[in-house]
């Protein structure tokens, strides 16, 4: 199990690293449920998280989220007294608001000081989920887990690499270029395609002459070429 668990944390990683450039150490902005959550089942945040990740985490949470815990009186203080010990990111709140409303303003649009986010606020975590690029880690049997891209996610990592594999002008150049120098210039091989498909018409006016040439009786022929004679005239006439 533990085994598993790591591999798929390696693996959700090396998703987010490629695909939205996140890169060690890892920023967690960690909330009020989180910790409560890992209290409940005696997990040391600053210990588990390193092993969990493999890598140097730094554990964040703002202003807000420490108010809404201290708001939140006996209810919230064991967690409020482990989020003091992590590192406050400043979020520019003068007054407090909302811990996840401030955790959003902390993540905007786009993620782009990548924060891992950890959180047992499904409200929150669905919102983040909403966009791509948002990492997320939450609590459950007894261990701390990092969550499968959201679909989101996935789609704009596909996104990513179907524009990565069209060519550029750049690119189809060099294309170019390297099939004159291995096929020669482009423009022979297309006009003898042309000729072989202008082929069959005088090849099919061969074959009746050669019936004629063998030619089993003389009035056939004649008739065919009135035949064909007649059936030019209203084309030039036309014409
Ligand atoms: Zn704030």
């Amino acid at each position: 199990m533990k085994l598993k668990r790591l591999k798929h944390a390696r693996k959700v990683m090396g998703f987010y690293k490629n695909n939205f450039d996140f890169a060690p150490p890892i920023r967690v902005l960690i909330d009020g449920t989180f910790c409560k959550a890992a209290l409940k089942f005696k997990i040391n945040i600053s210990e588990q998280l390193p092993k969990y990740l493999d890598c140097e985490v730094k554990q964040c949470t703002t202003q807000c989220v420490l108010a809404e815990c201290e708001a939140l009186g006996p209810l919230l203080y064991g967690p409020f007294k482990v989020l003091q010990q992590f590192h406050i990111q400043s979020c520019s709140h003068d007054t407090p608001i909302p811990a996840s409303k401030c955790l959003l303003s902390m993540i905007k649009q786009q993620n782009k000081a990548k924060f891992y986010i950890a959180t047992q606020d499904q409200e929150l975590a669905e919102r983040l989920r909403s966009r791509p690029g948002n990492p997320l880690l939450f609590i459950a049997y007894n261990a701390i887990n990092l969550e499968a891209p959201a679909e989101t996610s996935r789609k704009r990592a596909h996104k990513k690499v179907q524009s990565n594999m069209v060519p550029t002008d750049f690119h189809k150049e060099i294309l170019d270029k390297m099939k004159t120098d291995v096929l020669g210039p482009a423009t022979h091989v297309n006009k003898h395609r042309h000729k072989k498909v202008k082929g069959p018409n005088p090849l099919s006016c061969k074959k009746k002459k050669s019936k004629t040439g063998t030619g089993k009786s003389s009035i056939p022929t004649e008739t065919k070429k009135v035949g064909r004679r007649k059936k030019k005239k209203p084309v030039q006439d036309k014409l």
